[in-house]
């Protein structure tokens, strides 16, 4: 009786361990698989969107990656050397878009903690399509339009912690730091390789630069990119701003013109 309960007991065991290495062998979800539903979700969080110039469809925006120093001028302006530096990027939240309509000026709000804003205007690409390890040739085919977007910046911030060698998120990273112009199809526009791209602030010229003497295409921008993250459709990409940032205050307002795109009108309030 005793040695049955034993073998018994053994086998038990056994079995038991056989379980367990089967269940570590399996990359089955051991729970139901969960999926958040309308009717599940703890509470909304608003699905960020730029509107499609001339349609009722909105394009959403997944991740906003922007990329550093892409003019000479502008790399030298931060202190670097444009020849030799590989291109790199950050992002931005994506609930930092703001929308601006054409034809209207929108109040955009003086972020807190700084005391030197400023503004980096910016060609934007829109992606429909991603992937990994996009060759460049194929790059453009991901894009589905362009935008005149800002790409603003607590500059005393980034600064600071570039000094002290730690991120500089919180100088590009905040509520409404990426205002944006409609959406305009590449179908409508063509995709951009040269044009005036020019920033004024009440009506004075401070960034004025062609989209040619950007040191890094967008096409090169979406083959870069897709070496460090899977790009997917929503992800936008902010192309960099040419030289001569600078800043602004409350009741500035910002022109920013790209050729072939209509002017956004930004009011610092
Ligand atoms: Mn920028």
């Amino acid at each position: 009786m005793k040695s049955i309960d034993r073998r018994t007991a053994l086998q038990a065991g056994a079995a038991l361990a056989a379980t367990t290495l089967a269940a570590c062998a399996t990359s089955e979800p051991r729970e139901p698989k969960v999926v958040a539903t309308d009717a599940n979700v703890l509470f909304k969080v608003p699905q960020p969107f730029v509107p499609i110039v001339g349609s009722p469809v909105v394009f959403p925006v997944r991740r906003i990656y922007c990329i550093g120093r892409n003019y000479a001028a502008h790399a030298r302006e931060m202190g670097s050397d444009p020849t030799r530096e590989p291109p790199f990027f950050f992002q931005k939240p994506s609930d930092a878009v703001q929308f601006v309509p054409i034809g209207k000026t929108v109040d955009h709000a003086y972020p807190s903690l700084t005391k030197n804003y400023h503004y980096e205007l910016e060609l934007v690409a829109v992606l429909a399509t991603g992937g990994r390890d996009i060759p460049r040739e194929r790059a453009l085919d991901c894009v589905f339009g362009y935008a005149v977007g800002l790409d603003m910046t607590r500059r005393d911030l980034q600064n600071a912690m570039k000094k002290e060698e730690k991120p500089w998120e919180i100088g590009k990273s905040f509520d409404h730091a990426a205002p944006i112009g409609p959406i305009h199809p590449v179908g409508q526009v063509g995709h951009f390789t040269k044009g005036a791209i020019v920033l004024k602030v009440n009506g004075v010229v401070k960034q004025s630069a062609d989209l040619s003497q950007m040191i890094w295409s967008v096409a090169e921008q979406i083959a870069n990119l897709s070496q460090a993250f899977e790009l997917l459709p929503g992800d936008i990409i902010y192309s960099g701003t040419p030289e001569n940032v600078g800043p602004v205050v409350r009741g500035d307002v910002m022109l920013g013109h790209i050729d072939g795109l209509p002017d956004i009108s930004v009011k610092v309030v």
